[in-house]
């Protein structure tokens, strides 16, 4: 059955760019890994998240495609309970307080699409479940109380880093573990030590390895194989290399995914921003001093798949543009004239065009930016029409509901419009001083007035 291509998508598994298909559903199971909760999220995270927010939305309301978005949390895991050692505290209490606080990191920032977490610790069962079933299949030996995948076992391991086994080199990220028959082969379930976290299984107490929560997950909410799954590149190796072996030699079923997603990093001074090198900046930290929408342009200004350089100069730029963006639309709001000449469809046509194929945010609003300079000269000679100019609105809003890149519009409070009125009065009547006092106890209650060619106009500070 020939199925309908809406977008184009670049797949890592395949290494090109290729149409979406819809299947005949007409809906997506979409899965993207979630955080360790095991301290504050930062802007690389952030970075993440937000590619895969505007992305949905676009596919939601643009493109009227069902998105089933799932996400894992992943609450138990090394540095949690090395962490709650760090403050004496419960590993399961670390994580749920990180877990919230992600949660809350995610509202302050509207990234909004998520339809299910999913914490690691709800799916004990499935996970051992899993093992139980690689164990049976052959893929996968108990040694000392703990669970390996024998990767020797599945040739296609490797085949998204697009790397062959006997290549692998020993010691990049993968863990160094007694008891395995080789350097690669990756823990199911890790026998308990004292004083951790730990549930009953066939092999004695102990906790899931990371990568199995996984593909437990995404066994239960949406079966075998599904359709996207999306996480940052730094995944690829070995984490969803590793889920791929271990629900393809369960369902004997390929591509556990058809399409895999990778955004690149957020750098700083050309690294990625991480915990571990100390280099971050969080989530809330970030905040303290801008707005949520600066981060989100700063991340769509950049194509997802490219590294984003991370400095005061990416983020005055990203502050700026949202500012254009936004007196324009203001300006639009003035516009009195009754005819105009402007193919503005030809640029929404084009941002549209630009976000289909594969999400060139970059290039979408830099035809955005061409239709404000356009409309800006129309409007400088009163050749913009008042419909034409309420289109662009539509447009600008349509792009916003998706973006979330504009400040949030306030209404003027009365008494800030009655104080502008004053202004006004002192300034034709030549009282100059008085304008100025009454402009600066405006600026003081946070709004701004601009005297423009249509008079005044009062914006937020
Ligand atoms: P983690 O909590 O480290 O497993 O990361 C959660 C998600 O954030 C994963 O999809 C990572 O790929 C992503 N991520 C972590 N650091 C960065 C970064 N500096 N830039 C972009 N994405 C990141």
């Amino acid at each position: 059955m020939k199925l309908k291509a809406v977008m184009k998508i670049y797949n890592t598994l395949t290494s090109k760019k290729e149409d979406l298909k819809i299947p005949p559903s007409g809906e997506i199971n979409l899965f993207v890994c979630g955080p360790t909760v095991y301290d504050y999220s930062h802007i690389g995270h952030a970075r993440t998240y937000i590619f895969f927010d505007t992305l949905v939305k676009f596919m939601r309301k643009r493109l009227s495609i069902k998105i089933n978005y799932l996400q894992n949390i992943t609450n138990i895991d090394d540095k949690i309970i090395k962490r709650s050692a760090e403050e004496n505290k419960n590993p399961q209490e670390v994580a749920d307080f990180f877990e919230k606080e992600y949660i809350n990191d995610m509202n302050s920032l509207g990234v909004s699409a998520v339809d299910t977490y999913a914490p690691a610790t709800n799916y004990i069962p499935e996970i051992i479940s899993q093992v139980e079933r690689l164990i049976k299949k052959g893929f996968a030996y108990s040694a000392d109380g703990s669970v390996y995948f024998d990767v020797r076992k599945f040739p296609e391991y490797g085949k998204l880093s697009h790397q062959k086994i006997e290549e692998l080199k020993e010691g990049v990220r993968v863990d160094v573990e007694v008891g395995k028959k080789f350097f690669a082969d990756f823990a199911l379930w890790k026998a308990s030590k004292p004083g951790e976290p730990k549930w009953d299984s066939p092999w004695g107490e102990g906790r899931p390895g990371w990568h199995i929560e996984d593909t437990a997950i995404t066994e239960k909410h949406f079966g075998l194989r599904y359709n996207i799954h999306g996480g940052g590149l730094d995944l690829i190796f070995p984490h969803h290399e590793a889920e791929i072996a271990q629900m393809e030699a369960i369902s004997g079923l390929s591509p556990l995914a058809e399409v895999w997603i990778h955004t690149g990093m957020l750098l700083v001074d050309g690294e990625k921003m991480s915990k571990s090198l100390g280099n971050f900046i969080t989530i809330r930290e970030f905040l303290k001093e801008n707005s949520p929408q600066v981060l989100r342009y700063m991340v769509l200004s950049q194509h997802y798949r490219t590294g984003l350089d991370f400095s005061k100069k990416t983020i005055q730029m990203a502050s700026s543009s949202i500012n254009r963006i936004a007196d324009f639309k203001q300006r639009l709001k003035e516009v009195t004239a009754q005819s105009s000449h402007l193919p503005w469809e030809d640029f929404a046509k084009t941002f549209w065009h630009e976000l289909a194929d594969d999400f060139n945010t970059p290039k979408a609003l830099a035809s955005l930016f061409e239709l404000v300079t356009e409309t800006n000269k129309l409007i400088d000679t009163n050749n913009l029409s008042q419909s034409d100019a309420q289109k662009i609105i539509d447009f600008i809003d349509e792009v916003n509901d998706i973006l979330n890149i504009l400040p949030k519009e306030e209404s003027i409070p009365p008494e800030i419009t009655a104080l502008a009125a004053d202004r006004e009065k002192a300034r034709t009547n030549k009282d100059f001083e008085l304008s100025d006092k009454i402009r600066n106890q405006i600026k003081e209650l946070g709004w701004e007035v601009e005297d423009t060619p249509k008079g005044p106009r009062t914006t937020k500070l």
